[in-house]
């Protein structure tokens, strides 16, 4: 009977909450706890949901939620005979049936007329309890018949042909016929009944099926018995002497988020072969306890059972609800689907079964599944059509059928949680990608080979993104100068020439080693090499207490922090996911590539692919450090384990791995017209403004007067001097550019934005850098993209020409102090560029970056965090670098 069954004013007693793992989390956590006292408030008969009083308040459900939430209720009472264990005392049972169904019963055994005696008898009783009680039971009594019925497990052994569970199943019910029948369409089930530690045990022993997938009716069968009899706890019996193999069906029972019980039997093959197997790690990385057994000898069965008992009284803290992770492409496709499946109006079928599960079978083109969809959800044809989208975009992009893509992603998580956990003693030659596997991934050579990838790949980044640099510098070179002769001076024209151009120009230029270090990111991806990078770091990361997993979030964080944030709910623990969040910022994304670009171009041209790389890996330092002290003071806790997925290598396609470089591009560029464009025309504006400026001397005099006292020098000269003539000429214009200069850098420096970086600058001048960084680290808190627009603004004279990055770095190194102790000497040297890229690497990431914390951790508070941290950290470290080379060195 289900609380579904009560009918309005009736009170019951809750026995069991069935369903998968989220359903009864969500209805545990309502209230909903079996011995928990439960009555109908309001029912009318079309009504859903209905209206409960259950612990002292009254909550509604719907029907098919009531309808999965097992009770007794007044009309029903104990069965003594139900549960031997608990009712023990003679002569409570009556009648020979009776006492032959209790004979049967401790003996392990019912048969099928046992089974309809079984359920009778309560009712027999009940009805004669009934009337002796006047139709009112005493509540300790329905209270003792709930627990009895609490009692009763219900449990489906499910594994592959010939993994023993016939041999366990009989062993267990201690018979050695086919005591029952469990009738299917075509295929059988055998059921039966025995009772160990005060539980009755209702087993059936499903066919033996490799997968749950294809549409074989034993699969179906499988699949169907567990959809619809929700038993309480499945055994997942598996081959240990194959475990490869066996699992692929435990990765699927993993996705439909049910309770499972793994028993590793043959036992004695694994002992024989002297293979190491930690499979007590296995199950905390995969959530499923793991009990040895040789069910031939009965070895392990009793254990078994008795942990059956603890996941189902929710007493096992290996079990938990984890997801595979089939990669961003599948993930992606999965969460569209899954979205479409989960409306209000079809409740009713995710209750029972996971819109995860759902959605990846819909990918697979399961009919079965696509069926379900069809009885039972209206907006079917919605969801159909999504699935065809979703379906036919992963095969042009992978070139590959759904079905072989997710199939592949499963022994991907296989291996992975193998490879950590299981160390045959002898290995046959193995595949490619095992002996790939087996250099990639050595214990020696596996790091050194990843840091030269890495190296690698910032050298491309540098080189090959060169060229296409000095096209677009040229172009915007080009096309500002065009603008500045052909359009009439004015506001309009500063504004499109010095704000817009200047300030989004020079970032756009950077587009093209963006989109290679983007491209080289999601050659990793793809080709499967960043799955093993993590698996490299994995022993390193758990020093700085975190998990290789969180290696994929902070790689990505190398593109832009923003996705990188979001990468992070991949990972299951929410310590895990804070921290990695926490450390993403340091992790030098592509926006601050142009600051470097700019600065190594100009300062450390030489070494420029070592020196970008440097700081990289200064960040992923600083992040580490970070990591750890926070995992000592913030997050101390242990640790859970998560299987890292190795999916098979393949060979790169140029169109995903564009397809992926693409879409990351698109982010930037997105970023670049907007925020980007806004910042560089405001940013523009507060340095043209106010436009009157009073000049602490009068420029303008100054340069006539220079220009006069030149020209009459060079008017003295005779008409063959003409070598004399031509030096002076050029000192002439080296004096008036000088005082040009000095003239706009006074303009500027009273100018708003001069004003705001000044104020600023006495916090910024124990780093060596002047109020124009200053001002270009404010504007980098919108982006760090604007950190090049703004110094391209402020460190442009008005007189040139052109307003491309090589002008930029001339002006750059042209720069002097103007007045205060460092009148006359530069304002960069390298030591101030260097300190300047580390404050550029370290200090607060960008708003949307600290958006995105807000978003995914929850709470402004670690957002706060973040922004703080990362700020005082780059102040202190940029200080300490600076002061101390400074002192020591020079
Ligand atoms: P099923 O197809 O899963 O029902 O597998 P069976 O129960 O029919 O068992 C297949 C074979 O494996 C039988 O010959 C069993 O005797 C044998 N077997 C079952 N369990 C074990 C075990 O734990 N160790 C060993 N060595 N053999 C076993
Ligand atoms: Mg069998």
């Amino acid at each position: 009977m289900t609380l579904a069954d009560l009918s309005e004013g009736e009170k019951g007693i809750i026995t069991k909450v069935r369903g998968r793992g989220a359903f009864r989390k969500r209805i545990i956590e309502m209230g909903f706890i079996r011995g928990k006292d439960v009555e109908v408030i309001k029912k009318a008969p079309l009504r859903d949901p209905i209206e409960y009083h259950i612990m002292g308040y009254n909550v509604s459900l719907r029907k098919s939620e009531a309808a999965l939430i097992d009770v007794v209720s007044f009309h029903e009472t104990e069965s003594p005979a139900e549960n031997p264990a608990l009712y023990n005392k003679p002569g409570r049972g009556r009648g020979m049936r009776q006492q032959r169904f209790r004979r049967n019963l401790n003996r392990g055994i019912i048969d099928e007329e046992n089974e309809k005696h079984f359920h009778n008898t309560g009712r027999r009783i009940a009805g004669i309890r009934h009337h002796a009680y006047h139709g009112v039971l005493p509540h300790n009594h329905l209270k003792k018949t709930a627990e009895a019925k609490g009692r009763i497990i219900n449990v489906a052994l499910v594994g592959n042909p010939n993994s023993g569970k016939t041999t366990l199943f009989n062993y267990a019910s201690g018979s050695r016929e086919r005591v029952g029948n469990y009738s299917g369409v075509t295929v059988g089930a055998k059921v039966a009944r025995f009772s160990q530690d005060g539980y009755i045990f209702n087993i059936v022993d499903l066919p033996g099926t490799y997968s749950i997938t294809a549409y074989t009716p034993e699969e179906l069968f499988v699949r169907n018995y567990i959809q619809k009899n929700t038993p309480d706890v499945v055994i997942n019996i598996l081959d240990a002497s194959n475990l490869e193999r066996n699992m692929y069906l435990t990765t699927q029972l993993i996705d439909m988020d049910i309770r499972v019980v793994a028993a590793l039997n043959m036992y004695d093959e694994m002992e024989k072969n002297r293979d190491q197997f930690d499979y007590e790690y296995l199950g905390k990385m995969i959530g499923i306890p793991f009990v040895p057994t040789v069910s031939s000898r009965g070895k392990g069965i009793q254990d078994l059972f008795s942990k059956v008992i603890e996941v189902y009284e929710d007493r096992d803290d290996t079990v938990r609800h984890i997801h595979i992770n089939y990669g961003h492409d599948i993930e992606r496709a999965v969460k569209t689907i899954q979205d479409s499946i989960l409306i209000p109006d079809n409740l009713s079928l995710t209750d029972k079964i996971s819109s995860r599960f759902l959605a990846l079978k819909l990918l697979e083109r399961d009919r079965e599944s696509e069926n379900k969809i069809f009885q039972n959800c209206k907006n079917y044809r919605d969801i159909f059509k999504i699935q065809r989208a979703e379906i036919s975009k992963l095969e042009t992009h992978l070139g590959e059928d759904t079905e072989t893509l997710i199939t592949d992603a499963k022994y991907g998580f296989i291996s992975g949680a193998l490879k950590e956990t299981y160390k045959p003693s002898e290995r046959e030659p193995g595949s490619l990608s095992e002996r790939i596997d087996n250099v990639l991934t050595h214990r020696i050579l596996g790091f050194p080979i990843f840091l030269l990838f890495m190296w690698l790949t910032f050298e491309l980044t540098f080189t090959v993104g060169q060229y296409p640099m000095n096209w677009i510098d040229s172009l915007i070179g080009h096309m500002s100068a065009f603008l500045s002769t052909h359009m009439s001076a004015g506001i309009l024209k500063d504004l499109i020439v010095d704000g817009a151009i200047a300030g989004v120009g020079g970032v756009i230029i950077f587009l093209p080693n963006i989109l290679i270090l983007f491209f080289m990111i999601s050659l990793m991806e793809d080709t499967g090499y960043m799955a093993r990078a993590a698996f490299i770091v994995d022993k390193l990361m758990h020093k700085i207490g975190l998990h290789g997993k969180s290696f994929i979030p902070l790689i990505m964080g190398f593109g832009c922090n923003v996705p990188a944030v979001m990468a992070t709910r991949t990972l299951e623990s929410r310590n895990d996911r804070l921290l990695t969040m926490l450390i993403i910022p340091f992790m030098s994304c592509s926006a601050r590539l142009p600051v470097y670009v700019l600065l190594i171009t100009a300062f450390f041209a030489k070494s420029a692919g070592t020196i970008l790389f440097g700081i990289y890996l200064t960040g992923a330092l600083v992040a580490v450090i970070s990591a750890k002290l926070m995992k000592n003071t913030l997050f101390r806790e242990s640790d859970i384990p998560f299987v890292m997925e190795l999916p098979p290598y393949r060979w790169p396609r140029l169109r995903a791995t564009s397809k992926h470089m693409w879409e990351k591009g698109v982010e930037y560029l997105k970023k670049i017209a907007g925020i980007v464009l806004v910042a560089s025309i405001l940013i523009w504006a507060l340095g043209a403004f106010p436009k009157e400026t009073d000049y602490s001397r009068n420029y303008d005099s100054a340069i006539s007067t220079v220009t006069s006292e030149y020209k009459s020098r060079i008017n003295t000269l005779g008409p063959s001097d003409t070598a004399a003539k031509n030096l002076l000429k050029k000192r002439m214009d080296e004096e008036v550019s000088a005082l040009e200069l000095e003239k706009e850098g006074e303009r500027l420096e009273k100018s708003y934005i001069g004003r705001m970086g000044h104020a600023i600058e006495p916090v910024m001048r124990p780093l060596g850098f002047d109020w124009k960084m200053s001002v270009s680290i404010i504007t980098g808190l919108a982006a760090k993209e604007v950190v090049v627009g703004t110094m391209g603004v402020l460190y442009s004279g008005e007189h040139d020409p052109e307003s491309g990055t090589s002008s930029l770095i001339r002006n750059i190194k042209a720069q002097v102090y103007t007045d205060g102790p460092n009148r006359g000497s530069p304002v960069f040297t390298p030591l101030v560029a260097a300190t300047f890229i580390l404050f550029i690497l370290l200090y607060f990431p960008c708003v949307g970056v600290i958006a995105a914390i807000r978003r995914e951790s929850g709470s402004w508070k670690w957002a706060m965090f973040a922004a703080f941290y990362t700020t005082a950290v780059a102040w202190v470290v940029s200080f300490i670098v600076y002061n101390t080379v400074r002192i020591f060195l020079m």
